[in-house]
């Protein structure tokens, strides 16, 4: 058992730093580059949707990440306190957007659910939204 939080400000040049220390952290249980990669794909996605819906851009906000490793699986908590999500099973669908003119493509949220295992939403309008993701990288 393993854990880490960070808690960095909502600017875009925050997520490629926030994916970089999720996957290193990882490392502990020997993924392969594939299950990486994967790693670095959902968080930066999620990082990405709290700085640019949650805070709609505010770059002077906070996001919080958990990372607990235990028994050959990760799993990955990213929560804001932004303006939250009215229906989330509609956004979970693929191509589904609010920002088609800043050419997001509606593809996050399935995304996150291709390269992990289980994605939870639970978010709250005006209150905020956590993101709950876990993947297995146990060796076979
Ligand atoms: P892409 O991720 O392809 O750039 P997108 O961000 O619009 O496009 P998703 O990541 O699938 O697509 O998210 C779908 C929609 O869910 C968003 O357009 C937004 O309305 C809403 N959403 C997602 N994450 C959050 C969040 N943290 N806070 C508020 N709304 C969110
Ligand atoms: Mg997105």
């Amino acid at each position: 058992m393993n854990k880490f939080s960070m808690k960095l400000l909502s600017r875009l040049g925050n997520e490629g730093f926030a994916r970089s220390c999720v996957s290193a952290f990882c490392v502990e249980l020997e993924p392969s580059v594939e299950q990486i990669n994967d790693i670095k794909t959902a968080v930066s996605e999620a990082v990405t949707n709290c700085i640019v819906h949650a805070y709609n851009g505010q770059n002077d906000k906070f996001i919080d990440i958990i990372v607990s490793l235990d028994n050959g699986s990760v799993e990955i908590i990213i929560e804001d306190s932004g303006c939250g999500i009215e229906d989330v099973e509609k956004a979970k669908q693929p191509f589904y957007t609010t920002k088609p003119e800043q050419e997001r493509s509606g593809m996050g949220f399935t995304l996150m659910q291709t390269f992990m295992d289980s994605v939870e939403v639970f978010s709250q309008k005006g209150k905020g939204t956590k993101v709950v993701m876990k993947k297995n990288v146990k060796k076979d």
